[in-house]
């Protein structure tokens, strides 16, 4: 049938159903089970039968797990394309248990060219087809895309219909009401759509695998084709039907929730099974296609108007062994399933006008027929036997023509339904008017049926809403609940921060406890560093009137020193004076290099300390020189003596010798003048003797005379110095004697020059170490000073805290004092008491008068621990009221902090919400903007129609050179150069 083209049928012709069945391989985890292949495959030319377990079935096509999705496509759909091209409707569905194949059937690997399944192929197929049919054939393609899940149709290609309803058309097709349609001109944009739905199937749900077993995907094509020649109009439409998971539940496991649905979702294929149940049983009146929405979806499919193609998937495995047999079973029961199929055509009035005649003509003949029949009825009635010549031929009937399902209303009224057959037999048998009523009833029922879906959509949607609402609300009472535990947190931290704040406190307080006893320590020490500081001011009081006489006594000691440094240099100056002077006596040379810079007398010490220092020191120099000149002087003076011994030596030498001179020269001149006298004489002589004697006798004469003289001189000057050497001894001996004493006094000068140099030395010493006390002194005067602030300080605070002190013992005294009163007041009642109970009982009972002081000595006791126990309480309340302020302190800050925190908290809330609406705006922007692009997408409306002309060709034609179409190429290169959608042809759509 698939072989011949619809268009050579003008007649409605049944139809069966036809059956298919798919085995896939073993997959993995049968073959790790260790399943077996349980089914096998008649060896025979037709590949239409199986066996499992010994059952046969036939099917009209068995594909093995070899088969390829080509073959599958070739042989179970192909032909479909053709039949919707030519104005049949079409259904081809997959029926099986989950992961048997459906999916993989119908969809595949969409773009691979081996793996992609019966849709794909079919889309490209359909298009090649156009491409490549007559010119004058304008087609509008449009595809919806929807899931039906817990029956609800929910629309894949718009969100937002999540319970679409199913209504009839005016010609009782169902169909479903406000889906989705998108007007495709190429295969591109139809995979283009099927992408979309699916995104938008995976976004509504958690576990894709689970929720594809448990929901049925439709994917509808409507094809409508016009000839603008003759403006004959076909149309068809294609259902493909990847079904649920045909499994029982209890299989599964499912529990919950999950089992209502499972439910549910058996309960639209138990429903799709009792359809073909009703159908397979040719007996039923009704067929329960309201009984789910996919069966009413599926009504034309099932016993109506379609070419239908059930592809039943299972599994060889052993394991699947009774899913795989209630699967070939309700496939079997599907193949007796007869449908009526007529094409779809929507008649021009002169095609009606031709049809009319026609009519009119076939009612001619049935008319003579039966005028015929009733001729033979009444002979037989007259009791005639007709001779089977005369008999009019039933099975003759006049012709037929095509039953054609128009689109213009009420032109089909009485069409036969063929969603009852036999109903027409049933029909017979009530009244004319009977009928009429039911049938009224029945479109009423209809009616009200239709109106309740509606409301049903309606309320559902609505539910639908509610829920996003409440999905929102949940969202917010979960942000809020962030917020909250947020909150939490930072309370917890800030309960803890305060729990440390409280250590902290405690701590503060144990500083303070501890303070106090350093303070006390403090306060003591304070005492004792008071008690330092007046001794040492006494002290001080004492060094410095020691210093003061120590400064008198350097005064004294200076005037004393000045004193005797003048007596020394006048000591000196004599002395040196005296050496001058010895010197001068000596006769040496004078020491003018001796000289002592006259002392100042005047020097005063406050003011001239230094001048006297350095006065000194000169001194000391001075002294030295003195010393050395001393030592020279006396090396000199040695040396003057020995000098002198020599000179008076030489002296006593040369005044003996002067006064033998003398001496001789007197008796020279005596001589001289003897000799005169006697030259004169002599002269006489010589004069008489010149003239006697010759010269050698005067000279014989002379010398003679001489050594006579000589000999009497010697005497002379003997006795002389003998006298000198007399004299001299004399002088030597009080010169020697001078000399000792001047040696006695330079020695106790000396010593007396050492000890002051002693004195002097020690006077410096003890100055210096006077300079150092009173540094040493000034120093710690400083330091005391410093002390004596921080003292001044810590006195003050104590003083303070002495105050304060005081002002809680006053009160402390005055509660004691109420306490004390109310004591006395206590007592003396007491001892009234006591009183009359003695005056009472004075006879009576000594013992019990003891008892009662030994009562009251013990609440004396009691009282007075009370009292203790009241004063240590006074004092602690006082401690706590001290600590109260610095507690009130710690509190306002942490409370500040507290603050600090929550405006900061709320300022970060803030950021986080402005963030939120940020990101919130931001993702409706790309909403929109995506929404933008999906409508730029689909083009101005989803109401335009993309009209595609037979014969032109699509932009891309890839997929169907890659479907294997191999004929079309030729065609589609020359499509290509031809392509032109006449711009013209955009019109507004059919629906
Ligand atoms: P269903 O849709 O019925 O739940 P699927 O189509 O998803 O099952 O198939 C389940 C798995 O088995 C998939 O991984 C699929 O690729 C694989 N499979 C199904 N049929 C075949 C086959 N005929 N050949 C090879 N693999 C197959
Ligand atoms: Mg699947």
């Amino acid at each position: 049938m698939a072989m011949e083209t619809p268009r050579e049928r003008e007649i409605a012709a049944e139809d069966s159903i036809k059956v298919v069945c798919r085995f896939r391989p073993l997959n993995d985890s049968e073959e790790k089970a260790g399943s077996k292949f349980i089914v096998k495959f008649p060896a025979g030319g037709d590949e239409n039968c199986i066996s499992i377990g010994g059952k046969v079935y036939l099917f009209d096509k068995v594909f093995k797990p070899n088969a390829t999705q080509d073959k599958v496509y070739n042989e179970a759909a192909k032909s479909i394309v053709t039949d919707v091209l030519a104005g049949y409707n079409g259904t081809i569905f997959a029926y099986g248990q989950t992961s048997s194949g459906k999916t993989h059937t119908m969809e595949g690997v969409i773009g691979d060219p081996n793996k992609q399944g019966i849709i794909p192929r079919i889309v490209n197929d359909i298009f090649n087809h156009i491409y490549g049919m007559e010119e004058n054939l304008e087609f509008h393609i449009k595809v919806s895309y929807f899931e039906i899940y817990m029956d609800k149709i929910r629309d894949l290609l718009d969100v937002s219909k999540v319970n679409l309803s199913v209504h009839e058309d005016k010609n009782r097709v169902p169909f479903v009401k406000g889906a989705t349609e998108r007007f495709v001109s190429s295969p591109e944009e139809v995979f283009e759509v099927i992408e979309e739905g699916k995104s938008n199937r995976h976004i509504a749900v958690t576990n894709m695998n689970e929720h594809s077993s448990r929901s049925h995907s439709v994917f509808l094509i409507n094809v409508k084709q016009e000839n603008l020649e003759n403006q004959k109009k076909l149309s068809g439409k294609l259902y493909l039907v990847d079904l649920a998971g045909s499994e029982k539940v209890s299989k599964t496991g499912a529990e919950g929730t999950v089992l209502d649905e499972a439910k549910n979702i058996n309960k639209s294929l138990s429903a799709l099974g009792n359809v073909i149940s009703a159908l397979a049983d040719g007996n039923k009146t009704h067929i329960p296609y309201r009984d789910s929405k996919l069966t009413r979806i599926l009504q034309e499919s099932l016993g109506g108007n379609a070419r239908t193609t059930i592809i039943i998937c299972c599994s060889p495995a052993s394991f699947n062994e009774s899913e795989t047999k209630s699967t070939l079973d309700f496939g079997k029961r599907a193949k007796t399933i007869k449908n009526v199929v007529c094409v779809n055509e929507e008649l021009t009035a002169e095609e009606w006008k031709r049809r009319y005649e026609r009519e009119k003509e076939k009612v001619a003949r049935w008319k003579g027929k039966v005028d015929k029949l009733e001729v033979e009825l009444s002979r037989w009635r007259q009791g005639e036997t007709v001779k089977p010549e005369e008999q009019v031929n039933l099975v003759e009937a006049p012709d037929v023509t095509t039953p054609i399902n128009v689109s213009v209303e009420g032109k089909l009224d009485d069409s036969p339904m063929p969603a009852t057959p036999g109903g027409g037999l049933m029909i017979g048998s009530l009244s004319n008017e009977e009928r009429q009523k039911l049938e009224e009833e029945r479109e009423r029922l209809y009616q009200q049926l239709d109106d309740k879906d509606e409301e049903i959509n309606q309320q559902s949607q609505y539910v639908e809403k509610l829920k996003e609402q409440m999905d929102e609300q949940e969202e917010l009472i979960a942000s809020a609940r962030r917020d909250y535990e947020q909150l939490q947190q930072e309370m917890n931290r800030i309960q803890q921060e305060n729990e440390s704040a409280k250590e902290e406190v405690k701590e503060v307080l144990q500083a303070l406890e501890e303070l106090a006893v350093n303070y006390d320590q403090k306060s003591q020490e304070v005492e004792l560093k008071n008690k330092e500081q007046e001794s040492m001011a006494e002290e001080l009081l004492a060094k410095q009137v020691a210093l003061n006489n120590t400064a008198s006594e350097l005064q004294q000691l200076r005037d004393m020193s000045a004193h005797q440094r003048k007596r020394i240099a006048e000591m000196l100056a004599n002395f040196l004076k005296d050496l001058g002077e010895i010197g001068v006596a000596i006769g040496g040379e004078s020491n003018e290099n001796l000289k002592i810079a006259p002392p100042e007398s005047n020097g005063k010490l406050e003011e001239e300390f230094t001048v006297a220092r350095l006065f000194i020191s000169k001194m000391k120099s001075e002294v030295k020189n003195l010393v050395q000149r001393c030592q020279g002087l006396e090396s000199f003076q040695v040396d003057c003596n020995k000098k002198v011994s020599e000179y008076e030596k030489d002296l006593a030498e040369g005044r003996l010798l002067i006064s033998q001179h003398e001496a001789r020269m007197q008796t020279l001149a005596e001589s001289m003048k003897e000799a005169d006298a006697r030259k004169r004489a002599l002269e006489e002589d010589v004069d008489a003797l010149r003239e006697e004697c010759a010269k050698l006798k005067a000279a014989e004469q002379m010398q003679a005379v001489t050594n006579k003289e000589k000999a009497e001189e010697k005497e002379a000057a003997t006795k002389l110095r003998v006298a000198l050497e007399e004299q001299m001894d004399q002088l030597r001996d009080a010169h020697q004697k001078q000399v000792a004493a001047l040696r006695d006094e330079l020695s106790q000068k000396q010593e007396l020059i050492s000890e002051l140099k002693d004195l002097n030395q020690k006077f410096t010493l003890a100055h210096q170490q006077m300079q150092a006390d009173y540094e040493r002194l000034k120093q710690e005067e400083a330091n005391k000073s410093v002390k004596l602030q921080e003292l001044v300080l810590l006195n003050e605070r104590r003083e303070q805290a002495r105050k304060d002190l005081k002002g809680l013992e006053d009160t402390v005294a005055k509660e004691l004092q109420t306490l004390h009163n109310l004591r006395k007041l206590f007592v003396q009642d007491l001892q009234t008491r006591i009183k009359k109970t003695i005056s009472a009982e004075d006879n009576e009972d000594d013992g019990g008068s003891l008892a009662q002081k030994q009562k009251i000595s013990f609440l004396e006791n009691n009282l007075d621990q009370l009292t203790k126990v009241h004063k240590q309480l006074v004092r602690d309340n006082a401690d706590l009221r001290c600590e109260l302020p610095k507690l009130e302190k710690r509190l306002r800050a942490t409370m500040e902090r507290i603050k600090a925190l929550e405006t900061a908290l709320r300022d970060a809330k803030e950021g986080a919400m402005r963030d939120r609406k940020r990101y919130q705006y931001e993702v409706d922007r790309i909403k929109e903007a995506v929404r933008q692009k999906n409508l730029a997408r689909r083009g101005p409306s989803a109401q335009i129609a993309k009209p595609i002309r037979a014969g032109q060709h699509h932009l891309s034609n890839v997929n169907a050179i890659r479907t294997g179409n191999r004929e079309n190429e030729c065609k589609n290169a020359f499509i290509d150069e031809n392509k032109r959608i006449p711009a013209a042809l955009m019109y507004n759509g059919y629906a």
